[in-house]
């Protein structure tokens, strides 16, 4: 297909991009985290003028230290992090692990068990890499500021329970791809696409009532008074109110939160119980009527749309870059002569792709802030603008969010436009709403 219209990859030019992206993405992450955390300890004494009456000084300034603890945290995580993609990749360890599981298995065992070997034995290195660092912010920094509520048996069991869920569900969709890209011709990467969606779509009626009930425990909504609140809501709104869920999101941290997931038969409404001991009625209605804005304004549809665009143009993308010999050339792997490489190219393209994809943060958090924004103003008009206001702000506080984030660290990361901002609009009125 178009392969054949576009020059060969040269290996050189390909390690020098991939080297260039990667150290201009560390200096864009180091420069922008060391201003967030300038910013938010120059904050720290006062708490900013809006908030003066409902913020108390001493949860200011716990959210102050606990973004300087996750900023720090997460700056020593992106040099470790840096270093090994490094190792794999241009330093020849994904070629020396290659060797390793080829000769252990690919002539005793075949092509696809070498190939499912190899990309098992890359995700059980990377997890238990990975292991001390998650270790550290569960039970040092999301404990020392009184989140986590996890015990280091509830965590074991979690990563026991994760690892096989992870099997099962992955492993199958890996064969498959992997089987596609050896048996279907030179548009495989359009069938596997087509099975990554479908496969994507059958997460989505699997997770809410099978993957995330062995993980958590799901109870109808036992407060009369507030489901008949939130179903004359979804009512007013034109939602079908059907499956409204408690999950008891306080076994494993105090951090509250509200989703509305799945579709279809699958749809349902699920509140953290911590979500639900911190807000009263009407503040409930007003975060779900937020939720139902995200649906309304077709946000929810417009992702999915998006996230269909760009994995076909990384698999038309893929499927260019695995058949040539300079894409692996370029990151230190010797392709095999006699074997599929197809795993190989997966496990590149997914390291090396989110070093390219970083610079396209902004945009994607801009487009964010505009959903959040809509579903703001939507959720103000089918509830109580006030009642959000002091349900975000509470949320806002027990999750420890600071009010005085860096500009430009928030224009780049933040998915939801900052307090000051969201809450500024949300009492501005529905005049001010209407133009943002
Ligand atoms: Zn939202």
């Amino acid at each position: 297909m178009f392969a054949s219209y576009l020059p060969p990859v040269q290996p050189g030019a390909l390690s020098l991009a991939f080297a260039t992206a990667l150290l201009l993405s560390l200096a864009v992450k180091f420069w922008l985290s060391s201003r967030q955390v300038r910013h938010v300890v120059q904050h720290r004494g006062q708490v900013p003028a809006s908030f003066a009456a409902t913020v108390p000084l001493d949860a200011h300034q716990k959210a102050a230290d606990y973004t300087v603890a996750r900023s720090r945290f997460g700056l020593l995580n992106l040099a470790f992090s840096s270093a090994l993609l490094l190792a794999w990749t241009l330093l020849g360890g994904l070629d020396a692990l290659n060797t390793w599981v080829y000769d252990a298995t690919y002539y005793r065992f075949g092509a696809m068990t070498y190939q499912l070997s190899l990309l098992l034995a890359f995700v059980v290195i990377g997890a238990l890499l990975d292991l001390p660092w998650e270790l550290y912010d569960t039970f040092r920094i999301e404990q020392s500021f009184g989140f986590n509520r996890m015990t280091w048996k509830m965590y074991v069991n979690d990563a026991l329970k994760g690892a096989v869920v992870g099997a099962v569900i992955g492993l199958p969709i890996a064969a498959l791809i992997l089987w596609l890209m050896g048996t279907a011709g030179a548009n495989w990467w359009l069938w596997a696409w087509a099975s990554w969606m479908g496969f994507n779509l059958l997460i989505l009626v699997l997770y809410p009532t099978v993957i995330a009930p062995l993980f958590n425990k799901f109870e109808p909504l036992p407060d009369e008074a507030l489901k008949n609140r939130v179903e004359d809501l979804m009512a007013r709104c034109g939602f079908a109110a059907k499956g409204l869920y408690v999950m008891d999101g306080s076994r494993r941290s105090s951090h509250g939160n509200a989703y509305f997931t799945g579709f279809g038969p699958a749809k349902r409404v699920v509140f953290f119980d911590t979500l639900l001991s911190r807000l009263n009625g009407p503040e409930v209605e007003a975060v779900l009527a937020h939720e139902l804005g995200h649906f309304k304004h077709k946000h929810v549809l417009k992702r999915m749309l998006t996230m269909f665009a760009l994995s076909l143009a990384g698999f038309a993308l893929l499927g260019w870059l695995a058949s040539q010999s300079g894409f692996y050339l370029a990151f230190a792997v010797q392709p095999n002569l006699a074997a599929p490489n197809d795993a190989l190219a997966l496990l590149l393209f997914m390291m090396v792709l989110p070093v390219f994809a970083f610079f396209f943060t902004p945009l994607s958090s801009l487009m964010s802030r505009r959903d959040e924004f809509q579903a703001d103003a939507y959720a103000c008009k089918h509830a109580r603008g006030a009642d959000l206001a002091s349900a975000l702000l509470k949320l806002h506080e027990d999750n420890a969010g600071t009010l005085t984030p860096d500009p430009v660290f928030a224009r780049f990361y933040y998915s939801h436009p900052p307090a000051t901002e969201r809450l500024g609009a949300i009492l501005a009125g529905p005049q001010a709403q209407a133009t943002t």
